[in-house]
């Protein structure tokens, strides 16, 4: 089988690998990307919801959005409903599949070589990589682990496992009516979850994003959900409406590089432990992991002391946002039916809302949770439900 030698091997044709393998590229180097689907962007395991300056942050191209999100109606086990609009526009749906397929565009176009196969092995040689693709072999200085939550390659590697992770369910259907995001909480509803419901304005008609990320069986509460909107929304129903299901991670791998190697976005843990969104930090992680693999392929150093700079590129910038959005995620997973209905009375009642208008922000948590445990009240819950 003949070598194909590169600078770059990427693994993984999602957002992650698809904007390292194209600024990598820009920035002059071979470059290869291997994606195990034949259509890049299929499936779609995804809400598609993203704050809308990372378009601008990533110089990202536009062509995939399809509407605003202004207002969302939080509703509790009790069946309470919180309902919170921001005065501007923060987060816009995605058609995910025409946003992956745009970003593969400009990776050919960067010079990047896409390849459709599965790699199935890496290993270190003398002074590179040999990686195994179906029938492809790579010779490459060094690797990019960009495949999402199938982590066999990272844990050969010695990197470890995912996670903390949530099981998820989701199906995009036609409806008769367009209403505002909802997101359901519970043990009925999506237990240590969320469930939710995401309007979608296409051309032909109004569709909705039914979907749930939980702890249990995620297609029963999927149906549940499904069972909970369908007249309200007029949603169709037809016989064959089976959700994608996948799991998340929700927490970072203790460690994202290695000889020759980097992890990054979800194939790293790299997404926002509160919602289990990771198309942003994907984007940023791939940047960092460029700024660490430029220079060291220069210098011809593509040693795991020279690479650590990259763990520690995204601890700064993301360490401190990870670290509390875990912490609300570790109790929130513990947090009884009474206890969320608590906190509802109390974002209704006693002053939380203004700390949520102050303090949220699309990707950053973390000034709300910080506030969030300094309201007295709101503490009393979480801790109690934290050392229940
Ligand atoms: C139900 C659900 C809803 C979500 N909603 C949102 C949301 O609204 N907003 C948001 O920001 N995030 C959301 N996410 C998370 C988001 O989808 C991911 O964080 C994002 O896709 C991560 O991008 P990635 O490139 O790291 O991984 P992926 O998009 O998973 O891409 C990895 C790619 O690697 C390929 N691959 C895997 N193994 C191999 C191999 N051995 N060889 C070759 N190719 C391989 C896979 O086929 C895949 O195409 C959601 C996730 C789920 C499950």
């Amino acid at each position: 089988m003949p070598r194909i030698q590169t600078d770059i091997l990427v693994v993984g044709g999602g957002p992650a690998g698809l904007h390292t393998g194209t600024l990598l590229a820009r920035a002059g180097h071979h470059v290869d990307l291997v994606e195990e689907h034949r259509e890049i962007g299929a499936p779609v395991h995804c809400i598609g919801v993203l704050a809308g300056d990372a378009f601008d942050q990533f110089d990202l191209p536009v062509g995939s959005l399809i509407n605003e999100l202004r207002t969302v109606h939080f509703v509790a086990p009790s069946g309470a409903i919180v309902k919170y609009s921001t005065p501007t526009t923060e987060a816009v749906v995605i058609d995910r599949r025409r946003f992956d397929r745009q970003l593969a565009d400009e990776a050919p176009a960067a010079g990047v070589r896409l390849r459709t196969a599965r790699v199935t092995a890496v290993n270190e040689r003398d002074r590179s990589m040999d990686v195994l693709a179906g029938d492809l072999r790579f010779d490459t200085r060094a690797v990019v682990l960009a495949c999402g939550t199938n982590d066999g390659l990272q844990q050969r590697l010695g990197l470890g496992m995912l996670r903390l992770l949530l099981r998820s369910a989701q199906a995009e259907l036609p409806a008769d009516t367009q209403q505002d995001v909802e997101v359901h909480f519970g043990s009925a509803a999506a237990p240590g979850g969320f469930a939710w419901a995401v309007p979608v304005h296409r051309a032909d008609r109004p569709y909705v994003r039914v979907g749930v990320m939980c702890d249990g069986d995620a297609s029963a509460h999927f149906r549940r959900m499904l069972h909970a909107l369908r007249d309200r929304w007029g949603i169709h129903v037809e016989a064959g409406c089976a959700p994608r299901l996948k799991a998340l991670p929700l927490a970072p791998l203790g460690r994202t590089y290695a000889d020759r190697v980097l992890v990054v976005g979800d194939a790293a843990g790299l997404v926002k432990p509160t919602t289990g969104g990771g198309i942003y930090y994907s984007l940023m992680s791939a940047r960092l992991a460029v700024e660490a693999l430029v220079p060291a392929l220069a210098a011809d150093d593509l040693s795991a002391t020279r690479l650590a700079i990259y763990q520690s590129a995204w601890r700064r910038h993301l360490g401190s946002e990870i670290r509390w959005q875990l912490i609300l995620r570790r109790v929130a997973q513990r947090l009884s039916d009474r206890d969320i209905d608590r906190l509802f009375d109390l974002a209704s009642t006693d002053g939380l809302m203004p700390l949520i208008r102050r303090t949220a922000s699309f990707n950053r948590h973390r000034d709300f949770i910080v506030a969030l445990l300094k309201h007295p009240p709101a503490r009393r819950v979480l801790f109690r439900a934290a050392f229940a």
